[in-house]
């Protein structure tokens, strides 16, 4: 490959609003077999708004929402930017804690609180509370020293490009797969509506590295596009690590191109680019 043709093609990308880091990107973004995307903010537009809450027993609505709101007030999750909209009430919150991919702790009121994933907040250890069953949706429930709360459904909308860029990755010849933090019952239900049959859920940040290292297995080249912190790893683990413009820093940093448009298309003009400027010189 000559540097002036991938550079030709780098610009190209720029026009396209793919963001390429270094002219050898382009070469490996050609390569690739399997692409993994998380849900979050990635399929999905990650516009999230709470669709259900349910209390355990003597806690009012208000009050659980303004607990869970005011120790999500530090994240910048999709999920807490939705449970923190969800309120008229902010409280300040004090040793704020962020475990990605899993949730949030602090002290609200004094009273410590916490909101997370069922398997983050099971690891407490207070007595189990049964739920009635939920609707599609990220599940966050919420805890205090000695018992659970509640539990806080939040949804999301699929983004209207992506069962297109999925369908035109398979045209292409590569095999997706959807690699998320959320629960199987959500993840399935996200994947089958895009066109994704290979589906990983309740995987947590160091997970998600694990399932591209096994993608990689026989040499297969894997590419990664993720948006969140709890992406970042994966992405850098990647052969191709892509990051969408809208995520946080961090997967930016991690990646090796940069979507700087909202629709999922990008990422195939990504790979349509570099067979292209890669055929021209060969
Ligand atoms: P995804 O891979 O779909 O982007 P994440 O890995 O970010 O999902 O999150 C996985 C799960 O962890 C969420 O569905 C939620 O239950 C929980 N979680 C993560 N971050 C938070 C947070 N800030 N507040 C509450 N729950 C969270
Ligand atoms: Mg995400």
């Amino acid at each position: 490959a000559t540097p002036s043709a991938l550079m030709v093609g780098t610009g190209r990308g720029a026009q396209l609003g793919i963001v390429i880091r270094g002219p050898q990107v382009l070469e490996r973004a050609r390569r690739v077999q399997t692409i993994a995307f998380d849900k979050t903010g990635t399929i999905t537009t990650g516009q999230m708004s709470v669709a259900r809450v349910d209390t355990a027993e003597s806690v009012g609505r208000d009050e659980l929402l303004e607990l869970a709101a005011a120790v999500e007030s530090g994240s910048e999750h999709p999920i807490a930017q939705a449970i923190v909209a969800s309120v008229d009430q902010n409280r300040p919150v004090e040793d704020f804690r962020n475990t990605p991919g899993r949730g949030v702790e602090g002290r609200v009121d004094g009273r410590l609180v916490y909101a997370g994933s069922p398997a983050y907040i099971a690891a407490l250890g207070h007595p189990a509370v049964e739920w009635p069953d939920a609707p599609i949706g990220s599940i966050v429930e919420v805890a205090d020293e000695s018992r659970v709360l509640g539990r806080i459904v939040v949804a999301d909308t699929i983004k209207p490009s992506a069962a297109r860029a999925i369908a035109q990755l398979k045209d292409l010849g590569l095999h997706p797969v959807l690699l998320s933090g959320d629960n199987e019952r959500t993840a399935r239900a996200v994947a089958a509506e895009v066109g994704i049959d290979e589906v990983r859920a309740g995987v947590t940040p160091e997970g998600k590295v694990d399932v591209i290292k096994e993608l990689q297995a026989d040499g297969r080249q894997v590419a990664m596009v993720g948006d969140g912190v709890n992406d970042a790893a994966a992405i850098a683990q990647a052969d191709l690590g892509i990051a969408m413009g809208t995520g946080t820093d961090a997967a930016i940093a991690a990646g090796d191109i940069t979507l700087m448009r909202h629709d999922l298309v990008a990422a195939v003009d990504a790979v349509r680019l570099s067979r292209a400027t890669l055929r021209t010189i060969k």
